[in-house]
């Protein structure tokens, strides 16, 4: 019996990563590597590489890489156990019958969630602890069968009542802290993650729960919290109501996307259900990916407020580079969807949507504020707009929005299609920020011996960057199944690009046991360091509470140093030099 896992291994071994990107990409020999133009992003001169040696590729404009079977899963839009069980069937390599173990975990994982959402749902009608989530409901004037349609709970305040729940109904609880429902305490116990919260579970596209978010009632911090990544939940590319909307939007022509859980409630609460929420995640590639895959109709209903157009703004760049030319919808100064609904009915929003500006003019607008009218300005501006442009894939609607937003901007149509000096940024590529990361994540790489002595050190809970340290324990899993570094794939496309940058990376030529002493050195500063850090923390807390204000300054003070000196090595030149930190 083989799983999706090994399937890959083998798809690793079988498939020549050259031959596959040919078939999209025209791939011309360059010193050891091929390079091409990148098919995921516009560009004149090739930036996208092919190293036969690695079987990786890598894009240095726009930041995509991977694997044979990254750069499928990103060319075609498929998971990854889409993509190894399409490309498995084109090289004739046996899939799994039946249930494969990850499927298993996975299943395992739905169903603790979904007892969770039973356990929240429950409280939330019937607890009389309840009752503020019941009357904040009520303020915000969402009905039960809104309620119940979006499957809101409640959590209580008390700090383990889900662990001793779940545990008493037989869940294994190290799988329930998985799934990012409750933590563990130093004595072995358990409490919940979510206490004293209204709970709106998130579903995906079948359906099941894959997470939950919780909005505080009453006063503290944070306003809402989310569960973290977890191997069925991946922020980027999930819509709060995608599920629920999908048919409203299919049936509507056209889809809105707003910001909050409140702003999609209160909107389906007066009958407008063709809505997506972002819900405090920065829209991404794979967000607008999800949404091309519905229809390509899209309207932005962001606050009326700076920092709401600066997010519309935002996200058109995102949309554009997916083909997708949202309208903009203007609310009216201090209104949010939520609020304007409540005010003034349904109607209110359906008046706005025939008056959302086309993308162009949004452009025109916002860069015109953005800069001042002076020569530098519209210098600066036209920049802006060339770069949002140039990762417009079609160039003949490229073109055409060139001609429109050159209009708005009095300036021939050339200056916004010029190649820009630099690329477009990457959004989903996450560099190898921290440098102690990359170090730890190449020393695996190159020395996959020094796996044990890694984990014994648990560096894990040292890496900051959280794409970093999920890399790491995969490849960790990875290669105590016995799976080599060079056959293991990552299943997520941003661990694939992070993965990639990671071989194409210089790493100095010294013996593991070199690597490891470094290693060792920047583990016990960095454990010195964040020990050093807890106790300000504890410090600076009790002189807050205690009403000591020269102490506080004084602490605060050292404490701004430390972070600085931290922020300034992280930064330092020279391999390693750049390790350390
Ligand atoms: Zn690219």
């Amino acid at each position: 019996m083989v799983n999706l896992r090994e399937v890959a291994i083998r798809l690793r071994e079988v498939i020549n990563i050259v031959d596959l990107v040919s078939e999209y990409v025209a791939l011309k020999k360059v010193g050891r590597n091929y390079v091409g133009l990148c098919p995921f992003h516009t560009e004149s001169k090739p930036s996208f590489t092919v190293s036969e040696e690695k079987q990786i590729f890598r894009c240095f404009g726009c930041g995509a890489g991977g694997d044979a079977i990254g750069f499928y899963m990103r060319i075609s839009g498929l998971s990854f156990p889409e993509a190894v069980r399409e490309l498995a069937q084109r090289y004739h390599l046996p899939l799994p019958r039946g249930d494969s173990g990850e499927g298993k975990k996975y299943d395992r994982l739905y169903r603790v969630n979904e007892k969770a959402l039973r356990f929240f749902r429950h409280l939330l009608k019937s607890a009389p602890e309840a009752e503020i989530a019941r009357e904040h409901l009520r303020e915000r004037e969402i009905s039960e069968s809104t309620a119940e349609n979006f499957a809101l709970g409640y959590a209580p305040a008390e700090g383990s009542a889900l662990a001793a729940h779940l545990r008493l109904s037989g869940v294994d609880l190290a799988l329930a802290e998985e799934a990012g429902l409750i933590l563990p305490r130093e004595d072995g116990s358990y409490y919940d993650r979510f206490r004293g919260r209204l709970i709106f579970p998130l579903r995906d596209q079948q359906g099941r729960v894959v997470a939950f978010a919780g909005r505080i009632l009453g006063p503290g911090e944070p306003k809402y919290l989310n569960s973290p990544e977890t191997p069925v939940y991946h922020k980027s590319r999930y819509l709060y109501g995608l599920y629920e909307a999908r048919s409203p939007i299919r049936e509507r022509g056209f889809g809105l996307v707003v910001e909050g859980y409140f702003d999609l409630l209160s909107l389906w609460e007066k009958g407008i259900r063709n809505v997506v929420a972002t819900c405090g995640t920065a829209l991404t590639r794979e967000h607008a990916r999800l949404l091309k895959r519905l229809l390509r109709t899209w309207y932005l209903v962001f606050d009326g407020d700076e920092a709401g157009r600066r997010a519309a703004y935002r996200a058109l760049g995102i949309f554009f580079q997916e083909g997708i030319f949202p309208r903009v919808v203007f609310l009216p100064q201090g209104e949010d969807p939520d609020s304007l609904v409540r005010r003034f009915g349904p109607e209110a929003m359906e008046e706005l949507l025939p008056k959302a500006r086309s993308p162009e003019s949004f452009l025109v607008d916002y860069v015109r504020q953005a800069f001042p009218p002076d020569p530098e300005g519209k210098s600066a501006a036209v920049a802006e707009v060339r770069k949002i442009l140039s990762g417009v894939p079609d160039p003949v609607i490229r073109y055409e929005y060139a001609r429109r937003v050159a209009e708005g901007l009095d300036v021939p149509e050339r200056f916004l299609l010029e190649s820009p000096p630099q690329p477009t940024p990457p959004t989903s590529t996450p560099a190898a920020e921290d440098p102690f990361g990359k170090l730890i994540l190449q020393a695996l790489l190159h020395h996959p011996s020094l796996a044990a002595e890694l984990k014994a050190l648990r560096v894990e809970d040292l890496l900051r960057d959280p794409s970093q340290q999920s890399l790491y324990l995969r490849l960790l899993e990875a290669l105590e199944e016995g799976c080599p570094p060079e056959r293991f794939s990552p299943e997520d496309p941003e661990l694939q690009s992070l993965y990639s940058e990671l071989f194409f990376s210089p790493f100095p030529e010294d013996s593991a046991e070199k690597i490891l002493l470094e290693i060792k050195e920047s583990v016990l500063r960095r454990r010195f360091r964040e020990r050093e850090r807890e106790r300000f923390l504890r410090e600076i807390k009790e002189a807050e509470s205690s009403g000591r204000k020269e102490d506080l300054a004084r602490l605060l003070k050292a404490y701004a140093d430390l972070c600085l000196e931290r922020s300034i090595k992280r930064r330092g030149e020279g391999v390693y030099e750049s390790f350390s930190s």
